[in-house]
């Protein structure tokens, strides 16, 4: 199924257990956001999804397309469709940004037993797809030539990380939005760049300790995350009242129900 899937999935890191059973379907064609206190897994979460070697999965699932990814190398979660912006290097010396965006594309096209420069998107096509990206997120076709992470500001990376999404064009995207640093410009140029993939061919994962990105990407379906488990799920209204009321209150009634 083009849903994704987590299915009971527990981890750690060190001798620290992290997830505790999360349980968590991203419907095809929705954006579903995870809400939760700092501290609660979230960013672990999006970290396994991307298949970042520091975690152990002590057990559990998560199904894509058939495939278990956790059975994957992370290029092959990406080939699949999945993406995951910090999968990326953060700094590579030399590399431009319209290079480093072309051989991820090029990455995608790629074809067992056929020459790479078969498969290979044409000069020209790229140029048009990066033109129409950077026009998107109201950037300078400049920002094309500079060196990848090269004394880039936190908006600039966030940027370049929606460009990546924005030509690659995946079918999942996992969004880690710590909020930090985004000024209001740079959230709503992003959430911009979200909005208009979202569509009935893509499901959106977007992760957010804040409720104010919500206030730009509007999610269909709102999980919230405690002490590495989804405790509730609700639709957008979930999300104000989190913003209003805080966690605490969520925390008792689970107590309170145990
Ligand atoms: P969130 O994104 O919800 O704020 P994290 O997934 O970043 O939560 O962290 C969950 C818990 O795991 C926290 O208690 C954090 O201190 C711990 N943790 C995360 N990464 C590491 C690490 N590399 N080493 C040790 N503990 C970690
Ligand atoms: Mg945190
Ligand atoms: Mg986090």
């Amino acid at each position: 199924s083009n849903d994704l899937i987590i299915k009971d999935l527990y981890a750690r890191i060190g001798d620290k257990e992290i997830l505790r059973g999360v349980n968590l379907t991203v419907r095809q064609g929705t954006i579903h956001a995870i809400m939760g206190p700092n501290g609660s897994g979230k960013s672990t979460l999006s970290y396994i999804i991307a298949g970042h070697p520091a975690y152990e999965v002590t057990s559990g699932e998560i199904w894509y397309k058939g495939h278990n990814l956790l059975e994957l190398e992370p290029d092959e979660r990406s080939r699949l469709g999945v993406f995951l912006a910090f999968q990326y290097p953060v700094a590579v010396p030399g590399v431009t940004v319209a290079n480093f965006l072309r051989s991820a594309i090029n990455a995608h096209r790629a074809e067992e037993g056929k020459d790479p420069k078969e498969t290979a998107i044409p000069a020209a096509e790229f140029r048009k797809l990066l033109r129409e990206g950077l026009n998107l997120l109201e950037m300078d076709e400049s920002f094309a030539r500079r060196y990848l992470n090269d004394g880039f500001s936190g908006g600039e990376k966030k940027r370049l990380e929606i460009l990546q999404m924005m030509l690659l064009k995946p079918s999942m995207a996992v969004l880690d939005e710590t909020d930090s640093g985004l000024d209001i410009d740079a959230l709503r140029i992003v959430a911009n760049g979200v909005n208009r993939m979202a569509g009935p061919h893509m499901g959106v994962l977007v992760i957010t300790h804040y409720q104010r990105l919500l206030n730009y990407i509007k999610p269909n379906v709102v999980s919230v995350m405690m002490d590495g488990r989804i405790v509730r799920e609700g639709g957008p209204e979930l999300a104000l009242e989190l913003e209003e009321k805080g966690y605490d209150w969520l925390r008792e009634e689970l107590a309170g129900a145990a």
